[in-house]
Parts: C-alpha cells; structure tokens; sequence
C-alpha cells in the first residue's frame, strides 16, 4: 500500500529474522501495593515463622513490612535457602494481605566494603546468600549498608563496595528484586553518610538493580539538617542533585537521640528525639516525599526501626506516622493492644540485660583490679574508635540499623 513494489529478485532471500517476530511481551502489571497509595510499615519479627512477620505488620496497622531473612548478627544466622513451601506460603498469605512492599534488611556482619580480602569474601557470600532468600521470599527490596572502609581512602572503600556488590549479584536473576544502598550515620569510618558517597556507588552499579534508601535518623546524625523547614529543602535539593529523589524509593523512619551531626546511630521514637515530630510532619507530607507523581515516586514507603521499650511502643509509631501523614483515616486498622513486645518477652528481656549487667559488672571489677596493678596502661592503649562508642550501645540499639 502505497510502498513501491519490490523487484521480484528480492523476494527469494530469505531473512529468517523475518519469518516469526512474537507480539511484544505484555508490559508486567505493576505489583498491588504500587496503588499510589502511601506504604507505611515497621520493621517485624520473624521469629517462630515468617509468616508471624506478616501477621505482626497486619496487626500493628502496617501497609509494609520490613524482615531479616535470618539472624541479623550471624554469618550462618540461618540456612542460606528459604525451603520452597515455607516462601510459597509467606508469599501468598502477603499476597491475600496486600502488604507491599516488602522490604528485607541485609546482615550486619556484611561489609562490602571491607579492605581485607578475607572479610570481603566472606562478606559477598553472605550478601549473596540473602539475595537468594530475598528472591525466594518474594521481597521487593533488599536493604544494605555499604560497611566500614577500616585504614583503606573513601574512594578504595567506594570502589570495594561496587565491586563486591556486583560480585554478590547478578543482574539476569534478580528478576523484580532491587538492592537498595543505605546511607549511614558515619560512626566510626562507616562508608555512606555523605549523599555523594552513595551517589558514587549507585552510579558505579549502573548495570545492577539499585537504588537508595535514606534513613532520617542517620541523615541527621551524619549533618544533615532535615529538622529546620529551610534544612529540609536544602537537604532534598542536594539528595536531588546526587542520587535523585526518584532513586529513592525507602524511606527509614527514624527520630534520632543523637543531635545534629552526631555521628553515631540511635533511633528514638518518631516525634520523641531531636528530630521532633513537627519536622517528621513537614517530611511526610512533602509532595517530593509523596507516592503521587510527577514530584511523589508511586510506591513510596516508610518503615520505621523505631525501638520497643514498652509493650505497644511498635504499634504507635506507627500510628503516629499515619497521623503526621495526614492519613490516620486512611490507614488500616491496628489491633488494639497489639504490640510484638509482649509483658512476658519484656521480662525476659530484663532478666536477660540485668544478667548482662551483673556479668559486665564484674568483668570491670576484674579490669580495675587490673589496671590498677598494671598502672593503667592497658586503657591508654585502647583504640579512640572504641571510646566514641556509646558505653551503653546495646545489642538491641544495633540491630535497628
Ligand atoms: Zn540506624
Ligand atoms: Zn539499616
């Protein structure tokens, strides 16, 4: 039609790039949850079953979820593989729940950006092992921290973590699955508090799923000041001007007991530390921050790490997150009185710390005798490193990374 016909003498080759050409694959149905609807969760316990991390979610009023797939402080904190049926059914009952999405926080023992080979190593292994899991979970993100550089320059740590992530996964099977990079709240020599160091290793990834999830109590801690209206603007102009907002598809909703460029890493309840509850309002209802384009990311989530001191701390973080989003109307209902600390765990848990306390206790009394034999030079010898650290950085404070 139209075309001018072809001399005949064309017709007998044959390209057999023209004998079958399939329809175009449908484009995938974006999952539920990316409804545009804010995605609001807690990070849940999976202990007795994974399954147990989804009811938790369901009942602390949770559109989302946040798990460890194994043991957050253990190399083998678990078997590598999530057995087949036990994954089919966290995925369905997710699925039935509409919880989504689903977001899994990676090892802390993993350092990617280790300088010593061994640790590396070892370090890739077990990054790798929980994209396995991820994968076989169903997750939608899988959540690291780029680790700590030790002696090695920034850029050799940068450098290390691009390499070590891109030796932990592969491209061509990590299907719907992204890995998202956290920034950190600089303790120590920890890789990732500046935006631009993030910036680096997500651009060095460019041929891996990536992305970045931002937590509000390390933003702070590492600088920047998100409490202050005109802080705020100028810190999503630069998360604009590095990662782009739009790579950002996590948020970790955190206050910080830490101040202003602390450097060090303590959650607190939203709206009870020094980020305050007026400025976690100004994040969440920021149309930068929303779920509505063109300025808001479709599936945008909040999960808070928050600590459970008391029994139904949990469930009104999140409702106090719900509420300074403007949505508490929206949101789906808690059970009343739920709370994943139970009075039973709680004593358990104190009987545990004042056992830790009694043995602590007399391990000091052990070292001041012996100092005091030694003239104290044991102490001067102690790294600074370790005498930044909070003296009461407990196992509990850690795992709210
Ligand atoms: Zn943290
Ligand atoms: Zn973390």
């Amino acid at each position: 039609m139209g075309m001018p016909e072809q001399p005949l003498t064309h017709v007998s080759e044959f390209d057999p790039e023209d004998e079958y050409r399939p329809e175009p694959e449908p484009e995938p149905l974006p999952p539920t949850w990316m409804d545009g609807s804010m995605r609001i969760g807690i990070h849940t316990s999976t202990a007795g079953s994974y399954l147990n991390a989804l009811e938790s979610a369901r009942r602390l009023g949770c559109n989302a979820l946040q798990i460890f797939s194994a043991s957050p402080r253990m190399w083998q904190g678990g078997p590598a593989r999530v057995p087949e049926v036990d994954g089919a059914a966290f995925r369905a009952r997710r699925a039935e729940l509409g919880l989504g999405p689903l977001v899994i926080h990676a090892n802390y023992l993993i350092n990617l950006a280790a300088s010593q080979a061994m640790l590396q190593t070892r370090s890739i292994q077990a990054f790798h092992d929980e994209v396995v899991r991820a994968l076989d979970l169903g997750a939608d993100f899988l959540v690291v921290h780029p680790g700590s550089r030790g002696d090695a320059r920034v850029e050799q740590a940068v450098a290390t973590v691009i390499e070590s992530v891109k030796q932990s996964s592969k491209r061509d099977y990590l299907g719907n699955l992204r890995i998202l990079i956290e920034n950190t709240a600089g303790m120590g020599t920890a890789v990732g508090w500046r935006l631009e160091e993030l910036a680096e290793i997500l651009f060095g990834l460019k041929d891996v799923p990536v992305a970045a999830c931002l937590d509000t109590a390390h933003l702070f801690a590492a600088g920047y000041d998100i409490k202050s209206e005109a802080g705020l603007t100028s810190t999503l102009d630069m998360v604009e001007n590095t990662i782009g907002l739009e790579h950002v598809p996590v948020f970790h909703v955190n206050d910080s007991k830490i101040p202003l460029g602390g450097r060090v890493d303590r959650h607190a309840n939203v709206g009870e530390g020094k980020i305050g509850a007026e400025a976690f309002q100004r994040i969440l209802t920021h149309p930068r921050l929303g779920t509505i384009p063109p300025e808001g990311l479709v599936g945008r989530a909040f999960i808070l790490e928050t600590p459970i001191d008391q029994p139904g701390d949990d469930r009104r973080n999140v409702a106090k997150v719900w509420e300074l989003a403007g949505l508490a109307a929206q949101a789906p209902p808690a059970e009343k009185g739920f709370s994943m600390l139970t009075p039973a765990i709680k004593r358990i848990q104190e009987k545990t710390a004042s056992e830790a306390r009694r043995v602590e206790r007399a391990k000091n009394k052990l070292e001041t005798s012996a100092d005091a034999g030694s003239s104290g030079k044991e102490k001067a010898h102690k790294p600074a490193a370790q005498k930044t650290q909070p003296a009461g950085k407990s196992r509990k404070s850690r795992k709210r990374g």
